[in-house]
């Protein structure tokens, strides 16, 4: 610490990311990449023209992929907004709507909510997740204030229907309501059209999970237009040119392979099943993902230990050090190869506990 350092900043823990070890070749799956590479229409847009644009500012507005993502998701370009990852629309929704004021998220979900709450002064209540890591809807219902909601949950995976969502959006009418759907492609999901009725619902998504664009840093939201015109304000007060001009080429040509994402999600999905077949009959409690992830414990080895021995093995595993979670890890869906080889070394580790 400096001693030039805000109280603000003294006061922050900020999230901490996933391992990306550069000293050995692990098999990585602790941070919830895609397995697969991007789409080729996207990876053959990207020749010496256009690394040669890099000489010219990006354009502000990204409004060739803008265009491409309404049209997925059949709204208007006024209602998209393109940045720099979903980090980023959450940092700027937090800002724009959060600071200073109630807002709710559950106790397990994804850590940076409870980090931009505090950098953004947000009075922020975590609302706990039930017994069976469900999320308790009725004290989300009842709570007076913003609810920001990752469905499915960051960490567990587990997915609420779209109609109980709604519920909580139709009774906080005065409030925001936002859904991270960072995993929602994984569960053929989402509540994009319902922002078309109601003005109070932000979505968010990213090329980071199905689109198999991480590094490229690419998330957007969807919204009623003038919840999308506030973020726009905080965006051009922040950093007008936030999305580099490769990734809105490459963020183009991926949502246009609509085809190739098909087939990526529907291949995710399919090991993801096979997989929670696989770990329980290894003995483990497998939490019912619709993401590309799953959360696992096993009463023969403790969360850290598994995730230890599994990265001296050179797989690599999520481990989390909160109370709730701590006896699990948590282990994204890779190729059908990969957790073949995975199962393989949970054997072997199992069996020297015996
Ligand atoms: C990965 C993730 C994000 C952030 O994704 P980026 O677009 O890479 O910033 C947001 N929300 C949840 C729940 C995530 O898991």
């Amino acid at each position: 610490m400096s001693r030039f350092s805000t109280d603000v900043v003294n006061s922050i823990l900020p999230y901490v990311p996933g391992e990306q070890p550069q000293d050995k070749k692990y098999i990585k799956l602790n941070t919830n990449e895609s397995p697969y590479y991007m789409s080729k229409t996207a990876l053959e847009s990207i020749g010496e023209k256009e690394l040669n644009s890099l000489r010219l500012y990006c354009d502000p507005d990204a409004k060739l992929i803008t265009k491409e993502i309404a049209s997925f998701y059949g709204v208007n370009e006024e209602n998209v907004l393109v940045t720099n990852g979903s980090d980023e629309i959450l940092a700027f929704s937090f800002l724009a709507f959060c600071k200073g004021k109630p807002t709710a998220f559950a106790d397990v979900t994804y850590g940076f909510y409870k980090v931009y709450a505090k950098i953004f002064e947000v009075l922020a209540t975590e609302i706990e997740l039930l017994d069976d890591f469900s999320l308790d809807l009725q004290a989300f219902n009842n709570f007076n204030g913003n609810i920001i909601l990752a469905n499915p949950n960051a960490q567990t995976g587990l997915f609420v229907e779209n109609d109980k969502l709604e519920e909580i959006v139709k009774s906080h009418k005065n409030n925001l309501v936002l859904i991270d759907e960072a995993y929602a492609d994984f569960a053929n999901s989402t509540m994009a059209n319902l922002t078309k009725i109601y003005d109070n619902l932000l979505v968010t998504g990213t090329f980071s999970k199905s689109r198999s664009l991480a590094g490229a840093r690419l998330g957007f939201c969807i919204g009623d237009k003038q919840l999308i015109d506030d973020l726009k304000k905080v965006k051009y007060s922040f950093n007008p040119y936030n999305v580099n001009s490769l990734s809105q080429i490459l963020g183009y040509k991926a949502m246009a392979d609509r085809d190739y994402f098909y087939e990526c999600c529907n291949k995710i999905i399919q090991t993801r099943e096979k997989l929670k077949i696989s770990l329980k009959n290894l003995g483990f409690e497998v939490l019912d993902s619709k993401a590309n992830f799953l959360l696992v414990r096993s009463n023969k080895i403790s969360g850290k230990e598994l995730y230890e021995r599994l990265k001296d093995l050179g797989i690599l595993v999520r481990h989390f050090s909160d109370k709730r979670i701590c006896d699990f890890v948590r282990i994204t869906i890779g190729t059908d190869e990969q957790m073949n080889v995975l199962c393989e070394k949970i054997r072997l580790i199992l069996g020297e506990k015996q």
